[in-house]
């Protein structure tokens, strides 16, 4: 079996918010072989620039088009393949919108060697830990603790024990995060898992002082309450916090992943599959097994990535909850179908060979540049 083609579909709301709402467009990759067979993948990143670096012809050695890497290669060799592709992009590459891209390669070449081998991916990685992963609703913030508190009791009335809310308005105000994390604390009740995104909205000392002012409301984890590079100020906090802290989701790279468990002193690493691959992601999940630190998945785009998410999940030992974002979008809910599906608040993996997701035409249609 050869790759004949690789596709990279950008689809995009007709409308896009000024918001840190990265569920607004979605960047498909389609890897087509010989025998007709066809791998889905997906990328969260600048999907134009994304796209570009899967099309770009070649300017020499270390700076190909992953495309004109993949034509003619065996789709089944995935190892080699991310290698070539790392190697042939190395001057350009090795981190940022390059390796999104080969992530969603990465993906779409699982897919497909599932589908040539009628297997679903968490057997191919292994098998599977966990047939039925915890899952948690994934929001924005409402621009009002109210608005905030109906999105988290429509949560819980949904089957779901645990929610997160994330991003702006969140953390320009003492006074109004409190208000918002009372909010959700009271709409839920006490048996529900809570986490806050702050959204890299404070500093070190402001974490400390906001952590503090949050601690009777029962927060499971913070996520990025500083800026990704900033390894000193997360080590700090993550000595004085009484709540876990989550980071990841500015990562790509496994170097990444080591900064941010052993320099930066995370509990919880957030791997996003859309920006890392599946392949890197069990090199990460390994060593976060090895240092006792738990894994979860970053998600907040199509259904792609949380069936990708699901079947990586179940797949290692120390998965701790699945993302699941309920953001309201048509590229969010509809584009991809999955038989990786929502039941009582958990994500039960499916077992159609590779990821189980077939895309929807008249979505498609609708929404593509
Ligand atoms: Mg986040």
């Amino acid at each position: 079996m050869k790759i004949t083609d690789v596709r990279a579909m950008y689809l995009r709301l007709p409308e896009i918010k000024s918001r840190t709402d990265s569920s607004q467009d979605a960047l498909i990759i389609e890897v087509e072989t010989d025998e007709g067979l066809i791998g889905y993948g997906e990328v969260d990143s600048c999907p134009s620039v994304a796209k570009a670096i899967i099309d770009a012809p070649t300017s020499h050695t270390q700076v190909h088009g992953l495309r004109s890497l993949l034509l003619g290669e065996d789709p089944l060799q995935i190892r080699y393949l991310w290698n070539k592709m790392y190697q042939g992009t190395l001057y350009y590459g090795r981190s940022g919108a390059v390796i999104h891209a080969m992530a969603g390669v990465d993906l779409a070449l699982w897919d497909l060697k599932g589908k040539a081998l009628g297997q679903p991916v968490h057997s191919l990685l292994g098998g599977a830990f966990q047939r039925s992963i915890p899952a948690y609703a994934s929001h924005m913030f409402g621009f009002t603790p109210q608005e905030t508190a109906e999105r988290a009791k429509q949560a819980v009335d949904g089957g779901f024990r645990a929610v997160k809310f994330g991003w702006e308005p969140f953390g320009r105000d003492a006074a109004e995060d409190e208000a918002q994390v009372r909010a959700i604390r009271n709409a839920v009740g006490q048996s529900t898992r809570v986490m806050i995104d702050v959204g890299l909205a404070w500093d070190a000392p402001t974490t400390i002082q906001r952590a503090k002012l949050l601690q009777p409301y029962d927060v499971f984890w913070l996520e990025e309450p500083v800026p990704p590079d900033d390894l000193v100020g997360y080590a700090w906090i993550a000595g004085q916090l009484e709540q876990r802290l989550a980071a990841g989701e500015q990562e790509c790279t496994a170097q990444g992943f080591v900064q941010l468990m052993d320099r930066a002193k995370v509990d919880v690493v957030q791997i996003d599959m859309t920006r890392v691959g599946i392949t890197q992601a069990m090199v990460i999940a390994e060593m976060a097994f090895q240092r006792g630190i738990k894994v979860c998945n970053h998600a907040f785009t199509t259904r792609l990535n949380t069936a990708a998410a699901a079947h990586f999940l179940a797949a290692i030992p120390n998965a701790l909850m699945l993302e699941y974002c309920v953001e309201p979008g048509e590229l969010t809910q509809k584009l991809v179908r999955s038989d990786s599906v929502l039941e009582d608040g958990n994500v039960r993996v499916g077992d159609d060979p590779g990821l189980g997701v077939s895309l929807d035409r008249e979505v498609i249609d609708k929404y593509r540049i």
